[in-house]
């Protein structure tokens, strides 16, 4: 069976060809979305951006990610936030003599997540 449709650029969620429109249809934002003010599609594509993050981050993908746990935007800075204590999770604090370790200290985490 061929599927037919787009996943909305703000919303994340897979739509049929219809529930595009015009030229939101080419830009990939389903017609429910294309009548949200322009601040929300931002904030939808940074949300998807966030949940499609990789585990292993890029240390631009990680500063990005830490300013977005200062964004104005509540559910950005929320999801911002889940996402980084995922990887970095708070209770374990690196402490100054370690501080060198850090990197390595995320190998294991990644390792751990793997065996279920
Ligand atoms: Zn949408």
């Amino acid at each position: 069976m061929k599927k037919r449709g787009h996943c909305c650029k703000v919303c994340g969620e897979y739509k049929a060809n219809e529930k595009f429109s015009g030229k939101d249809h080419a830009a990939h934002i389903c017609k429910i979305c294309a009548a949200l003010p322009p601040e929300k599609h931002a904030e939808g594509m940074t949300l998807i951006r966030l949940v499609n993050l990789p585990w292993r981050l890029s240390k631009e993908q990680l500063s990005w990610l830490k300013k977005r746990m200062k964004d104005r935007r509540d559910a950005v800075r929320a999801l911002a936030t889940e996402q980084y204590e995922m990887r970095f999770p708070p209770r374990i604090e690196p402490d100054e003599t370690k501080n060198d370790l850090e990197e390595d200290f995320d190998f294991y985490m990644d390792e751990e997540t793997d065996i279920e």
